[in-house]
């Protein structure tokens, strides 16, 4: 497909974007024009997935590429505490043995999940490439003040994450050993779930101290939001929600901590844990903010060692 034509799909396809009320110039000139809802700050994140890092065209289905694409952005949407509206710009870098029905599925992944979040697609960019790269820019809304940052940690608060942890982080390591990943972490791996509605939770009842997702690894993710807060943590390890499956290996920290869960880790303080009873089922507490260091130990209170786990983008 040429450029244009590949525009003219993506027109045809996210056609569905036209009416938005807050659009008022979709897909189709230099730039896209957006009226933000009254009363609401603009929360923006951009991610990028290459292949080979982030996908693999040999172990993704194309739809699960587009679809991760969208959904590992509302993830970092998701740890503000931002809601929709959520306005997307798509940059395609494309190789040419990409073949046009690929590059379909990918849209059409990016199509069912727009439908499904209520993202709207703005615009964007096409352009060859060496390596296959997907970026996208994506908005979304808070109430002034009340995103939910890294920094607002405090020494006592209690430490929570969502879901479950680890999967992504073996089917990654199989992957670049070379071996198939294994069916039931792959499909973890391939297709995160944004956990946007615990995220508004947290936020707009102002449960949260700090809030991040976990996508650079557990451990890594908790660093952040120590640093980032001024404080420290301890983690328990025997609590950690590890993907079931690969608990039952008996999982090394390293085997669990290098990230793309995808879930939300957040802080609370004592006096508001009680106000989590509505997501009770979703959430496991695996820790405490202290007033400094880091450290990680398991029921007997031994320490494990976590030291340089966790995704480095740039070694
Ligand atoms: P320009 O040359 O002004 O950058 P383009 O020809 O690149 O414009 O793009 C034409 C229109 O198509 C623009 O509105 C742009 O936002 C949109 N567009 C281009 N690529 C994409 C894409 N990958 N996804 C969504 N919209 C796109
Ligand atoms: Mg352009």
């Amino acid at each position: 497909m040429k450029e244009f034509e590949l525009i003219d799909l993506i027109k045809k396809w996210f056609a569905f974007n036209k009416g938005h009320e807050n659009l008022i110039l979709p897909i189709g000139d230099d730039c896209s024009v957006i009226i933000p809802p009254k009363g609401f700050w603009e929360v923006t994140t951009v991610d990028s997935l290459v292949e080979g890092n982030h996908f693999s065209l040999r172990y993704f289905s194309p739809s699960e590429i587009g679809q991760k694409t969208l959904r590992v952005n509302l993830s970092d949407l998701a740890s503000m505490g931002a809601r929709g509206p959520y306005f997307a710009w798509l940059v395609l870098a494309i190789p040419k043995s990409v073949t046009d029905r690929t590059l379909k599925g990918i849209l059409g992944g990016i199509r069912r999940d727009c439908k499904r979040f209520g993202v709207t697609l703005a615009g964007g960019n096409i352009t060859s490439s060496n390596e296959f790269q997907i970026h996208l820019t994506l908005t979304g809304w808070v109430k002034p003040r009340q995103a939910l940052t890294r920094s607002g940690a405090r020494a006592g608060d209690a430490v929570f994450v969502t879901g479950t942890i680890g999967a992504s982080t073996l089917a990654y390591r199989q992957f670049k050993e070379g071996k198939t990943p294994d069916s039931r972490l792959l499909k973890r791996w391939a297709n995160p779930m944004p956990k946007l509605a615990i995220g508004r939770f947290l936020a707009e009842r102002k449960i949260a101290s700090a809030c991040s997702d976990v996508s650079d690894g557990i451990f890594q993710d908790m660093r952040h939001i120590t640093e980032q807060s001024g404080v420290g943590a301890e983690l328990w390890w025997d609590d950690l929600p590890i993907f079931p499956y690969l608990k039952k290996m008996n999982p090394t920290p390293s085997m669990i901590g290098f990230g793309e869960d995808y879930e939300l880790l957040f802080t609370v303080p004592p006096k508001k844990v009680s106000l989590l009873a509505p997501i009770n089922k979703e959430i496991t507490r695996i820790g405490t903010i202290t007033k400094n260091g880091f450290k990680v130990v398991d029921k007997s209170g031994k320490k494990v060692e976590v030291d340089n786990i966790g995704y480095i983008h740039i070694a």
